[in-house]
């Protein structure tokens, strides 16, 4: 519940209940300020209770409506529909490559909304679980890097080979972790709360604010966030104008170091493998515990960092081609569907943010200068990106030219 109709809420209990000496409780309410948790007199666990119960039977409406219809009117419903849709999508003359993959994607975008929402009624300090597992799962890795992975590799491989593997896993260590850091800590970018000169290209119903070009409202934050991307649970945070390149800097290196230790770990693991299935032979094998335990745990550290490699590898891909074209996620379905309208009428569809393949990954990384794909991608910086995140009517192919 937002703090304004709280506020709204806390005037009209102060009318309907007029001050009086028992009734502390509200005898301590300010006039028209918002109310708190404590203000009402009510344990933080039990408010969050009542949302998610809220939540639960809001929920509930529907289904128990659905129920009440025949089992099998609906399985025939979705059957026509699955035909309805396997036609169009195999007939239709307005059907191409996009609106096959968004086709496919569907059930993705309906688990990723639900479960969005879902998160929409957690109170904070849940949603910090997928913040933590981060840590954790990061923290149990690095610990198995360097109690098995490292003394192995000192041992074994030749000197330069042991340097090279020491300033290539650190440097990527520093690169994971700041980028996290910055991108959670990071706000993505709020619009003016206040009317000023911002040219806006509508009103958001929520927040009752100007929305600029880019801007969209973020139903977890609740809150408009500029050059929205998606509200990122890993991160407890939306990624928007302001931490946009942290995000996808943290992917990149994620996914990096990821196969960094997939492919260092390798030998280790198809030896580890062999070697735990010798462990039902009789008579077993005289394995120590210490061996065991190192044989586990190269099994884990393989296992997971070659699954994140992929999906996070996928997901990374995913936002380089979205950056490359000069989308955001929201904006790859507008400007999809935007493409279908204008050629209905023989138009054809040009994305206005679209600064050019290479200026578009120059506004995101915040490039001026060639030097500064060193210092500022390949090295830790916390500079800002371009422009304010309010206008988008400037190129940074301009910007060159004027300096010149
Ligand atoms: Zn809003
Ligand atoms: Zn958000």
């Amino acid at each position: 519940m937002t703090s304004h109709s709280l506020s709204l809420r806390n005037t009209q209990l102060q009318h309907s209940y007029p001050r009086q000496a028992g009734h502390t409780q509200f005898s301590q309410l300010t006039v028209g300020g918002p109310l708190t948790v404590a203000q009402w007199g009510m344990p933080c666990g039990t408010w969050s209770f009542l949302r998610a119960m809220r939540l639960l039977l809001r929920w509930l409406r529907p289904c128990l409506k659905q129920s009440r219809s025949k089992p099998s009117k609906r399985l025939g419903e979705l059957w026509l529909y699955s035909k309805l849709l396997l036609r169009s999508l195999c007939y239709s003359e307005l059907t191409n490559s996009d609106v096959v993959i968004d086709s496919l994607f569907e059930p993705v975008y309906w688990l990723v909304d639900n479960l969005t929402r879902w998160f929409g009624v957690l109170p904070s300090p849940l949603l910090q679980v997928f913040v933590c597992l981060v840590i954790i799962l990061t923290s149990s890795v690095l610990i198995i890097v360097y109690c098995c992975v490292l003394p192995t590799v000192i041992s074994s491989y030749p000197t330069h080979w042991v340097m090279w593997h020491l300033c290539y896993g650190h440097w990527n260590l520093v690169m994971i972790v700041f980028h996290y850091y910055k991108a959670i800590t990071t706000s993505p970018g709020q619009p003016p709360q206040v009317k000023c000169d911002t040219p806006s290209v509508s009103m958001c119903k929520k927040c009752i604010i100007p929305k600029p070009a880019r801007t969209h409202h973020c139903s977890i934050c609740d809150s408009c966030v500029l050059k929205m991307d998606h509200h990122c649970p890993w991160l407890n945070n939306c990624v928007g104008h302001f931490n946009h390149r942290y995000f996808f800097s943290f992917c990149l290196f994620m996914t990096m170091g990821c196969v960094y230790c997939s492919l260092s770990s390798r030998d280790m693991f198809l030896n580890a493998y062999s070697a735990i299935e010798t462990y039902y032979q009789t008579p077993p094998p005289p394995f120590t515990f210490k061996e065991k335990v190192f044989h586990k745990s190269i099994i884990y550290l393989w296992v997971l960092t070659s699954s994140v490699a992929i999906a996070l590898g996928g997901l990374t891909l995913w936002h380089a081609i979205l950056i490359t074209r000069g989308e955001t996620s929201i904006e790859r379905h507008i400007n999809n569907k935007e493409t279908r309208r204008l050629k209905e009428i023989g138009k054809v569809f040009r994305n206005p943010h679209n600064f050019g393949k290479y200026n578009n990954w120059k506004v995101l990384f915040g490039v001026k200068t060639r030097g500064h794909w060193l210092t500022r991608v390949l090295l830790p910086s916390g500079h800002g990106p371009y422009g304010d995140g309010l206008t988008w009517d400037w190129s940074p192919q301009r910007r060159d030219l004027l300096a010149i």
